[in-house]
């Protein structure tokens, strides 16, 4: 097998827009998986990546909730074929006690294999000429019509389900469901309030619904994102937590704003549990030990829902058929070649996860 041609959305360096190119994608090396790409979902962490917040190799393909038909294998890949239809995740290393433990967000090489985009020597790439491009971002690089990615990140869904409408399953559904089902555990009749509304807040939402919780609180600053969650579930929405009484068995905060969470710390109940699973900036907050001491309160962080996808995409699939997962209301579909105005439409909150669709030829 030889290289092929493919296209995608470059950026050249931090805070630059992206620039449609014709580039040469390897054969899959050992291990790896060639998708032919249908849809690629935003996440935030692309905007982060994009300016430059992360320590990516720049020129770099981002896009990391890809998902496609894969159209070759390379040696040692079992368990897909061409012709299969995946929904592309986050990569880990597979060897490490957290690999072991399903808890691959937790990963000891988490940063290279997603951020750094480090390949083993073998292992194809996207080359630009005699250029390597930063393309095994999340071991995937999906703003393409094509990704290289790798036996363990690339889970196989049934030829029927949409795969423009499931591609955001493998970051930011994920995140938030596995938030409030793996990690928080939340049980029937508990209450939860969920900071921030955006596509991790409203899965983590969502799945508060299947978990049956009882009281269900969702705090963001845009009016139409409290509507939609209402419309999910939330029994409770506002601008403020302050502004809501009592306190809550659990508290999710996904906005990663640290002036939030001290407050977040008074809302929890006495063996209550905060979840740290926004992207937060470095610097920190002030909280009282023995507040979390005498009312036996936990703080957590939380990667990628504390899931395996492997495991979790499944269940959440099942939930998807079951009507439980409504993320045809999360969505809005851009033509890949429209992809800065999807970005610009997640920035700005007016859209909660636009889905870019690569051309089919
Ligand atoms: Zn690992
Ligand atoms: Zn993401």
């Amino acid at each position: 097998m030889g290289s092929i041609a493919i296209d995608a959305a470059v950026v050249e360096g931090a805070g630059n827009p992206f620039r449609f190119e014709k580039l040469a994608m390897d054969a899959p090396g050992p291990g790896q998986i060639r998708v032919r790409l249908h849809a690629c979902g935003i996440c935030h962490t692309d905007m982060v990546m994009r300016d430059g917040a992360l320590p990516i190799p720049f020129p770099v393909i981002l896009g990391h909730e890809g998902a496609g038909v894969v159209d070759a294998v390379g040696p040692g890949v079992d368990g897909v074929a061409p012709g299969d239809h995946v929904l592309l995740s986050f990569h880990s290393c597979g060897a490490c006690s957290a690999c072991h433990d399903h808890q691959p967000g937790y990963c000891a090489e988490f940063v290279p294999r997603n951020f750094l985009g480090v390949t083993p020597p073998g292992q194809g790439g996207i080359w630009r000429g005699d250029e390597r491009i930063g393309g095994n971002i999340f071991g995937q690089s999906s703003f393409a019509t094509h990704a290289l990615a790798h036996s363990d990140n690339v889970v196989r869904i049934d030829r029927d389900l949409p795969l423009d409408i499931l591609a955001p399953l493998g970051c930011g559904v994920q995140t938030g469901a596995g938030t409030v089902l793996e990690t928080l555990q939340v049980q029937p009749g508990q209450s939860i309030a969920i900071l921030g509304a955006g596509a991790v807040g409203l899965s983590a939402l969502m799945a508060a619904v299947i978990a049956g919780a009882g009281r269900i609180a969702v705090i963001d600053r845009h009016a139409s994102r409290l509507a939609l969650a209402r419309e999910l579930g939330a029994t409770e929405t506002g601008d403020d937590l302050a502004a809501l009484d009592g306190q809550f068995d659990h508290i999710a905060d996904t906005t990663g704003v640290p002036a939030l969470l001290g407050l977040a710390v008074d809302r929890l109940a006495q063996r209550g549990t905060l979840a740290l699973v926004g992207a937060y900036p470095p610097g920190g907050f002030t909280i009282d030990p023995s507040s979390i001491m005498s009312m036996g309160r936990r703080i957590v962080g939380v990667v990628e829902g504390g899931i395996d996808p492997q495991l979790f995409i499944p269940r959440l699939i099942t939930y998807y058929r079951e009507g439980r997962l409504p993320l045809e209301k999360l969505i809005k579909r851009y033509a890949f070649a429209d992809l800065e105005a999807a970005f610009a439409a997640s920035e700005s909150g007016a859209v909660i996860k636009p889905v870019v669709l690569m051309p089919q030829d």
